[in-house]
């Protein structure tokens, strides 16, 4: 009974924590202003990029009218990134969500990727939800209305 209550419990809290960081992202991307095309988005991408330290990353940045992908940032080589942004998901909050994955070093580099282990990429996917997946939203929250 305990152990059914106790899987429960963790079943609702992880649940209300899924919901809160989904809440804040949707909160963030709402009240952002949108990118409405790609020289836009090349111009606002190269100040944020200033201020959060990331000139010596090589990042390539795409606006999608594709509301089949979903806006996300990869790495594609070591110290080369991607990325795309697409509706409704294209505005400055999400941007700044996606580049914070970047600049806080949230990617494996390619040996990293190579020599990982399934115990370690258990740990690395936890990490994702409960540590870095949290921290991007949470900058680009913090940065509304700047
Ligand atoms: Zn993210």
């Amino acid at each position: 009974m305990g152990t059914i209550l106790g899987v429960f419990g963790f079943t609702i809290t992880h649940l209300i924590y899924l919901l809160s960081l989904m809440g804040i992202e949707r909160y963030t991307s709402q009240n952002s202003p949108k990118i409405e095309n790609q020289s836009h988005l090349e111009r606002i991408v190269k100040i944020e990029i200033e201020k959060m330290g990331l000139k010596d990353k090589n990042i390539k940045v795409k606006l999608s009218n594709d509301r089949g992908i979903k806006s996300n940032a990869t790495q594609f080589k070591d110290n080369h990134y991607e990325i795309i942004l697409s509706p409704p998901h294209n505005d400055l909050g999400v941007l700044r969500h996606e580049l914070y994955h970047i600049a806080d070093g949230h990617f494996l580099t390619e040996k990293e990727i190579k020599e990982i282990g399934i115990f370690e990429g258990i740990i690395y996917k936890f990490g994702y939800i409960y540590y870095r997946e949290p921290k991007a939203a949470i900058y680009a929250f913090k940065n509304l209305e700047r």
